[in-house]
């Protein structure tokens, strides 16, 4: 895999496995990561330079706001802190100095693990990044709910599952789905600490009875494009 002209660059795609309303699966964000890898790799495939490659997804990580719902299972801050540091170190060992860690669940405790973790790697001498679409740069490219923070189980999330795992939605009782607009994080930065407190009793906001295939797969194009620029401008060397 090291043999050969192009620049190997590791995509790790990072979810968790939390309740996604009634209708979503609990593997939404770990889907949602680990197909906007799949297709970023393939969109980079016929490029001179990098060669992007997948790690196995990431399934778990820190889940308190959605604590109370069945389904929900988490890891603690230190143990998603170890296993990344783990995985980069034993990347960089077997002589792969780029990692890109590609991250679709946006609580902030988990977040934060996932910035210090890359920065601590990138201290240690890896080329180490974070695709962070918490960042408004990066929030501005995406849906209008999206943007408005209503962005769990909603209509962006579903739409990106019935593009890829239709299969995996249970669209009839999505289509009953009254529309809960909150804005996720302002009641976060109101010291809300879990959904309920948010006002969102069924583990989901925004509007999933809006959400199509189609609204999917024009996101997965903005998605691919952001991931793209991001592993080629690493190759290049740009902060
Ligand atoms: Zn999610």
């Amino acid at each position: 895999m090291l043999a050969g002209p192009r620049t190997p660059v590791i995509l790790l795609p990072v979810g968790a496995v939390e309740a996604h309303g009634p209708h979503g699966p609990l593997a939404t964000d770990t889907i949602i990561a680990a197909t906007h890898c799949e297709r970023t790799a393939a969109a980079l495939a016929a490029d001179d330079d990098p060669r992007a490659l997948i790690l196995p997804p990431l399934p778990f990580g820190v889940t308190r706001y959605a604590g109370d719902f069945p389904g929900t299972i988490g890891v603690a801050e230190e143990t998603l802190r170890g296993l990344l540091l783990d995985l980069g170190h034993s990347l960089a060992d077997s002589g792969f100095g780029h990692l890109v860690v590609v991250n679709h669940h946006f609580e902030p405790a988990h977040v934060k693990v996932l910035r210090d973790a890359v920065a601590s790697l990138a201290a240690d001498g890896m080329s180490a990044a974070l695709l962070d679409l918490t960042r408004r740069r990066n929030a501005e490219r995406l849906t209008e709910e999206f943007r408005r923070g209503s962005c769990h189980a909603g209509r962006y999330e579903t739409s990106l599952i019935l593009a890829e795992r239709p299969d995996l939605v249970a669209t009839d009782r999505a289509r009953t789905l009254p529309e809960l607009p909150v804005d996720m994080p302002g009641a976060m930065a109101a010291g809300r600490t879990d959904f309920k407190a948010m006002g969102m009793d069924r583990a989901y906001c925004g509007a999933p009875a809006e959400a199509t295939a189609a609204e999917g797969e024009a996101t997965y194009a903005v998605l691919v494009e952001m991931l793209a620029e991001l592993v080629r401008g690493m190759v290049r060397g740009e902060p």
